[in-house]
């Protein structure tokens, strides 16, 4: 049997390739590691029925020679993705009936190129989250210690491929979605520049912010999903044309003949506080590996980029309140079709609250809250328009840095994996964030590389960030650490 937690997509597309394995034989090796631990890790909400019929039509494009690198790979799917006559709930009671009506760019794309949808993936109720414990559906557990969290929002996505359930899954990342669960699960995972990937069919959580980006166990798999899902699509207006290039933010002319300078930016006064001892030790033993590696290393400053958490939490939330004013029972929601028809004013307000108090949980009902009020009349200007300019402030910050620095590195989280329970204050729950906001915050790619483990055996990520569209030069750094270091 394939042992499908150790497998890599590229091997495994290479194996297809040879004609020594199958798509239905890896979909196979997928459902036996599903069948044994799904109920316990709670990962997927649902395994499609038509796995295999998909896996027989990969292995039927690359019989006659049509296959791409991600032909017949199985692939798992965040739950907030559209797929046409699927239900897509992003593990909400609200949307627990909703069935799509078609199909995500994302997920058109993945089809396109033959990748096999394996299933929709557990994660917090409209991404917000860190653990998945925000969940209508339960939690996710962590396949590394099940008594952890596994991060969140798209916690499921993570545990997917580290449970040997899927060789890759799509998350989305708003303010680190993709970046904490892969740190949590000693993954790579990869939020790609603004507007690299389409939204379009993605549920909106924080428009100005969400990206949909990959998870898998190394840089080069990842990007082979990201090569799949990016382009432009004019169903996102924030959708941009960038042609297939190497940008290296600093690197010199082409055909200077110069070799390529690599230069880490690390803002140690952001390392101050908060930071676990272990996380900080291990980040400082990678940076010296760095250094052995030739890379230069510069001490930087960001003090706007401090601010990002604060940014987030005011943006976010108030993009949430309008994009989730949807779902109030009429077209989308729970009320039941004939029924608690509203009949005037009062009937009306009637509906709305019980379906917003019934639908939605807790976190969720906070956040909307949140954001009507840094919206309403009054405050919008001492929070909402205040944060967008700070936002603006931050972005140029990075600008200027990265004329100095091709990358700016911290670690993903300031903890490792936290067990069940153990951050009951959201404000704690927030703090997971602060160093993969300031990414989304100016719409930087940015990835998280495994870097280690603690004493406990719990997996450490690293993140890097990089200019706009320096998103394929993250995935080689990866490379660097695994081949040099
Ligand atoms: N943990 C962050 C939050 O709760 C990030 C969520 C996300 O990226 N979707 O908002």
């Amino acid at each position: 049997m394939l042992n499908i937690k150790e497998l890599t997509i590229k091997e495994a597309g290479d194996m297809m390739k040879r004609g020594e394995i199958t798509s239905v034989n890896l979909v196979s090796a997928c459902f036996k590691n599903i069948e044994e631990k799904n109920k316990e890790l709670n990962i997927f909400l649902e395994v499609f029925s038509d796995v295999l019929e998909q896996a027989k039509n990969a292995d039927e494009m690359i019989k006659n020679g049509k296959g791409t690198r991600i032909t017949g790979i199985p692939i798992a799917i965040k739950d907030n993705m559209l797929i046409m006559g699927k239900k897509t709930s992003s593990a909400s009671k609200m949307l627990e009936n909703y069935t799509a009506t078609y199909d995500a760019f994302v997920i058109k794309k993945l089809k396109e190129a033959g990748a096999v949808l394996i299933g929709r993936t557990n994660m917090d109720e409209f991404a917000m989250g860190s653990s998945t414990e925000n969940s209508a559906y339960g939690p996710v557990k962590n396949p590394i210690d099940p008594s952890r969290v596994p991060g969140g929002s798209s916690g499921g996505s993570a545990a997917a491929v580290v449970a040997g359930m899927a060789l890759g899954a799509l998350g989305s990342d708003t303010g680190g979605s993709i970046r904490q669960p892969a740190s949590f699960c000693g993954l790579v995972g990869m939020k790609p520049t603004y507007g690299m990937v389409s939204r379009s069919g993605l549920t909106a959580m924080s428009s100005s912010l969400d990206q949909i980006g990959p998870f898998a166990k190394t840089s080069e798999d990842a990007e082979i999903i990201f090569d799949c899902i990016k382009g432009y699509d004019e169903m996102d207006s924030t959708s941009i044309n960038f042609p297939r290039t190497r940008f290296r933010g600093v690197s010199p002319e082409p055909g200077s003949g110069e070799d390529l300078k690599k230069i880490i930016g690390i803002p140690w006064d952001f390392l101050k506080e908060g930071v676990d001892i272990e996380v900080l030790e291990n980040f400082k033993n990678v940076v010296e590996k760095f250094k052995k590696a030739g890379y230069e290393i510069k001490d930087i400053s960001l003090p706007y980029s401090k601010y990002s958490l604060a940014v987030y939490y005011i943006i976010m939330p108030a993009e949430v309140s309008t994009n989730l004013s949807r779902l109030d029972g009429m077209r989308y929601g729970l009320r039941k079709e004939g029924e608690n028809l509203p009949t005037g004013k009062a009937g009306i307000f009637d509906t709305y609250k019980k379906s917003r108090s019934l639908g939605f949980g807790p976190e969720t009902r906070r956040r909307i809250i949140l954001g009507t009020y840094v919206l309403s009349h009054g405050y919008y200007d001492a929070y909402y328009n205040k944060a967008w300019k700070v936002r603006r402030a931050i972005m140029k910050e990075f600008q200027e840095i990265f004329k100095d620095v091709n990358f700016v590195m911290t670690p993903t989280t300031p903890t490792p994996a936290f067990k069940f329970g153990e951050k009951k204050d959201p404000l704690a729950m927030y703090l997971c964030d602060i160093f993969t906001t300031p990414a989304n915050i100016a719409g930087l790619p940015a990835i998280s590389i495994p870097s280690g483990f603690s004493s406990l055996g719990l997996p450490f990520g690293i993140q890097f960030s990089g200019p706009l569209f320096s998103d394929e030069s993250l995935f080689a750094i990866e490379k660097d650490l695994r081949d040099n270091i």
